[in-house]
């Protein structure tokens, strides 16, 4: 549809004002878009960076301040009205795609288009117990204040879900000096996005570290003394049911759902998130949806038609925002790219390239020291790579996939081999 907003008129109303919806107002400034624009969060903080919550700001490495995203001037100047506070309840739209929003407070807010960022929340463990303070989850700023001022009063945590969440946040508390267990419903650690040795390296790792690792565990209820947290029941097999793990502080790290009920109330297409194209154009041809609330057409270059992802990382929230923002503007670009991801774990840094799922070989590679990567193929072919402490394995295999290159997985076995120099470009490239 590609309409520029009318001039003069409401604008774009960008609802979520995180990663996302950040990189959308500024990618449509930085194309030279001069319609007015409206950033609209829920929360009562400027936009912020999330990546650093479970890291930095939890170990009191960065303040509050190094988490804005840009300074009140820099909104000023580039006529980005940011509202703080404000949840989006109920929204009317018309066919050409205007409408008008209604925020819980009674506040309305009129669009010429509209774009969802509105992200996903934590998924939250149904069991008893679940509600207590003291059992948190890590999504926003507030979150992280709740857990940081916690964490001084108490010796023994419990994560519950050993994916990015648990295992960043479990090797922080480490770090503080903190008792900390995690409890990974699953046979691996962060199962759907590394391949098997990776999760085994993770476990080596964290184990190293003093963190007790419970693989296949899961909780059957958490144990609280009044109001105050005292451990965690685990449920499962025989041997471990009814044992309780001490705890005086439970986060809660088992995923997120995405928040989709703006768009199912709009009569938007949704499916694991909101359906959107190439283009991140959702199904009415004229909203735009961007980030972890997206479900899109998977962007890696040679994929089947018909395959869909939802990615949940700041690489894609970027990505998108900027096809997003060519769409708005009129202008021709389709998202097509590799996905890639990172995880720091206290001193483990984990870089991901590509979506190793359905791989049928992994080629590993142990370098020098702590390098390590492992490489995954699917008849023949490299879709994706775990590398640990390894950027230059990383940035080969990112830049092969992006150019439909090759590395020859027999010659890859051998670390001492540059991935670089082995990487065959297809002759076109
Ligand atoms: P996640 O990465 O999806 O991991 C959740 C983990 O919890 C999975 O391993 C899951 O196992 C496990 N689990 C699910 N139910 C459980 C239960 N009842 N008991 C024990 N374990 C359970 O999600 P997350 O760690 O909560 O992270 C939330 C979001 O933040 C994700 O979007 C993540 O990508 C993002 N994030 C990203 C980064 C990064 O990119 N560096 C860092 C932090 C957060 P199964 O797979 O077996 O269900």
């Amino acid at each position: 549809m590609g309409t520029e907003t009318s001039p003069g008129g409401p604008g774009l109303l960008i609802i979520g004002a995180s990663q996302a919806g950040v990189a959308l107002a500024t990618s449509l400034r930085a194309l030279g878009h001069d319609g007015a624009i409206t950033l609209l969060g829920d929360e009562d903080h400027r936009p912020y960076q999330r990546p650093a919550l479970s890291k930095e700001f939890l170990q009191d490495k960065v303040g509050k301040e190094s988490l804005i995203f840009r300074t009140a001037e820099y909104w000023a100047e580039h006529r980005i009205r940011v509202v703080q506070g404000e949840r989006i309840v109920r929204i009317d739209k018309r066919p050409d795609g205007s409408g008008i929003a209604f925020a819980r407070s009674g506040e309305v807010f009129t669009f010429d288009r509209l774009a969802l960022t509105v992200g996903a929340r934590a998924r939250r463990l149904g069991i008893p117990g679940a509600d207590l303070p003291g059992v948190l989850a890590l999504r926003q700023a507030d979150d992280a204040l709740e857990l940081k001022a916690r964490v001084p009063l108490v010796e023994d945590v419990v994560v519950i879900g050993g994916g990015f969440i648990g295992l960043e946040a479990a090797a922080s508390l480490a770090t503080l000096g903190k008792r900390v267990t995690v409890l990974e419903a699953g046979p691996h650690l962060v199962g759907r996005a590394v391949g098997t040795p990776t999760s085994e390296k993770l476990l080596q790792h964290h184990l190293r570290h003093g963190v007790e690792v419970l693989l296949n565990a899961t909780a059957a209820r958490i144990v609280g003394e009044g109001d105050r947290v005292v451990g965690v029941e685990l449920a499962g097999s025989a041997s471990r049911a009814g044992r309780v793990v001490r705890a005086d502080l439970v986060l809660v790290g088992v995923g997120v759902l995405p928040n989709t009920e703006l768009a199912e109330q709009l009569g938007l297409a949704v499916d694991d998130g909101i359906v959107v194209d190439e283009r991140a154009v959702c199904s009415d041809g004229v909203t735009v949806a961007v980030g972890d609330c997206a479900n899109l057409p998977n962007p890696v270059p040679g994929s089947q038609p018909g395959d869909r992802v939802r990615l949940e990382s700041v690489n894609n929230a970027v990505e998108q925002a900027k096809v997003a923002a060519y769409a708005i503007t009129g202008r021709d670009g389709e998202y097509a790219g590799i996905p890639w991801f990172w995880s720091n774990q206290g001193s483990l840094k984990l870089q991901i390239a590509g979506l190793s799922r359905g791989y049928d070989r992994v080629v590993v590679r142990e370098g020098e020291g702590t390098r390590w990567s492992a490489l995954y193929y699917r008849d023949g072919r490299l879709v994706a790579a775990d590398c640990i402490d390894h950027p230059l394995d990383f940035m080969a295999v990112k830049a092969a996939l992006a150019q439909g290159g090759r590395i020859d997985p027999d010659a890859a076995a051998d670390a001492t081999r540059s991935l670089k120099q082995l990487t065959r470009l297809p002759v076109s490239a």
